[in-house]
């Protein structure tokens, strides 16, 4: 078993195939914009169709849970896809997510599914301003989103709504999930890996930082245990529920000292790119590890690690590699505004270090570019080292 293919051929697979080469998979990238299979690095090299690419490999996973079900579906009947079609469904759209949450009893927003205007006055009624709303299907970095905090936006917001789910080109209809604004402390997540024969292995939780509605740092530090066994908690139930085989992240929102769902991602995650350099086993190996059947490897954290996202810019400053314990990887995509380019792994010994490499990172990086960088380094050193 040795030839994966993965639906969605951006920087997941490609990451996907950086760490699965040294354990001898080969890995290919079914590019759902042009049809076409294709090498994970090199993009224009194609070995044709869906079919072939399903034919000629040992396994199937994906990079993204937004999947033509037709193409979900022929995957499906190879029964090489892993993790299974349902996830991936699950994960690609919210009313199945809050139903899997609510069936496993996992604590998550309060929240309503809005298909008329009767059901928008009723969520707002039940759910109390500020509210946000957010399409159930194709969300991802923040779009498809309104935020309700007077009642004066309520008609604008419907109608902008209405005409929003009219026009989708979805395969599946289009629709709206309200949840009640929930007043976090911060945001964390956890990535972990479920294998083949239901063992688990889960990455510290990672605390997210977001610019304009995007990710532009995950931080992993030694963390609560508290915290991280009800992260695990989650992680178990809603694994062993979709008998899982595969990476899965799930971000909280944290209230005080309860987590609450956000979503799950079926997949690999930005918020989980730092165990490149921070663990033994980064969480792209340990996706492919356990699809193909083989056993986990080490999970835990071996140093304050903390992850910068790239976005809209093709460059940076040569300089930045100077800095021990930084490591870049690019995605060798096109520029494009605030498009994920790439991210920086930063590394130290220690929290002050680490600290510490942050803030001579942030004096070497476009501030426009990084707008809070020197800001979270900021926040950082003051947290590490209390005034
Ligand atoms: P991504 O692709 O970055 O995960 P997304 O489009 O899937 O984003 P969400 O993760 O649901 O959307 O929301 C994006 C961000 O908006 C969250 O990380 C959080 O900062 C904020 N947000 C979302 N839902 C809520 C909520 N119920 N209460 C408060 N803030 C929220
Ligand atoms: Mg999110």
């Amino acid at each position: 078993m040795n030839k994966v293919l993965v639906l969605g051929a951006g920087q997941l697979a490609r990451m996907m195939d950086l760490a699965a080469t040294p354990l001898n998979l080969e890995t290919k990238a079914f590019d759902v914009r042009i049809d076409k299979v294709v090498h994970p690095l090199a993009n224009e090299h194609t070995y044709g169709d869906l079919a072939q690419g399903i034919a000629n490999c040992d396994v199937i996973t994906a990079e993204f849970e937004h999947i033509s079900h037709d193409v979900l579906a022929e995957c499906d009947a190879s029964n090489k896809l892993f993790p299974s079609s349902e996830a991936i469904k699950i994960g690609g759209d919210r009313r199945l997510e809050k139903a899997l949450l609510e069936s496993c009893q996992v604590a998550n927003a309060k929240h309503k599914i809005i298909e008329t205007r009767h059901d928008f006055d009723a969520a707002i009624e039940y759910l109390q301003l500020p509210i946000i709303f957010k399409s159930a299907l194709e969300g991802y970095d923040g779009k498809g989103q309104w935020r309700l905090k007077e009642m004066s936006q309520a008609d604008a917001i419907w109608a902008d709504m209405q005409a929003f789910v009219e026009g989708a080109k979805t395969s599946v209809p289009q629709g709206i999930v309200a949840e009640q604004m929930v007043p976090f402390e911060r945001e964390v997540s956890i990535v972990g890996a479920r294998s083949r024969n239901g063992e688990i292995a889960v990455y510290p939780i990672t605390e997210n930082h977001h610019t304009n509605g995007v990710l532009s740092v995950s931080l992993a530090m030694p963390v609560s245990e508290k915290l991280q066994k009800q992260a695990f908690e989650v992680f178990e139930k809603l694994t062993r529920k979709l008998d899982y085989v595969g990476v899965l992240a799930i971000e909280f929102f944290q209230v005080g000292e309860q987590l609450l769902v956000n979503e799950i991602a079926p997949r690999v995650h930005n918020s989980g790119h730092w165990t490149q350099q921070g663990c033994d086993t980064c969480q792209f190996e340990n996706h492919m590890r356990a699809i193909t059947g083989m056993p986990l490897g080490n999970t835990q954290l071996i140093r304050p690690t903390a992850m910068v996202n790239i976005l809209g810019e093709d460059k940076v400053d040569d300089a930045v590699l100077a800095i021990p314990g930084v490591a870049m990887h690019w995605y060798n995509k096109e520029k494009r505004a605030g498009r994920k380019m790439g991210h920086i792994n930063v590394c130290g010994n220690t929290e002050q270090e680490l600290a510490d490499k942050l803030s001579r990172l942030a004096t070497l990086l476009d501030p426009q570019a990084f707008e809070d960088l020197a800001d979270f380094a900021d926040m950082l050193q003051n947290r590490v080292n209390p005034k």
